[in-house]
């Protein structure tokens, strides 16, 4: 998983930029920039897919998106969330069909 070691480092590096220009920029020079690196931060945090959230209730399972948001039923499967756009990790649910 090259892109998932990529996209780690990118979010590092960015968080990085953010804790910089929050400590030590002054806020006229530097809202814009902020602004702008927290774009990029939530852009890479989505693109990097996070595990569905698994939720039984008696005997109907269902899987919700980490924003509870959006619910997937039954075989329906999207590799993103409609609502906040996050990339979804759906091998937790294959875990759990094998055992
Ligand atoms: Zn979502």
């Amino acid at each position: 998983m090259k892109e998932v070691k990529f996209l780690e480092s990118a979010i590092g590096q960015i968080k990085h930029t953010i804790d910089y220009l929050e400590r030590y920029a002054d806020e006229d020079s530097s809202g814009e920039q902020l602004e702008c690196e927290l774009a990029k931060l939530e852009a890479c945090e989505k693109s990097l897919p996070k595990k569905v959230v698994v939720n039984s209730n008696y005997f109907i399972v269902h899987y919700a998106c980490p924003c509870g948001r959006v619910y997937f039923r039954g075989d329906y499967k999207d590799n993103y969330c409609s609502v906040c756009g996050q990339l979804l990790d759906w091998s937790v649910t294959e875990a759990r069909a094998c055992v």
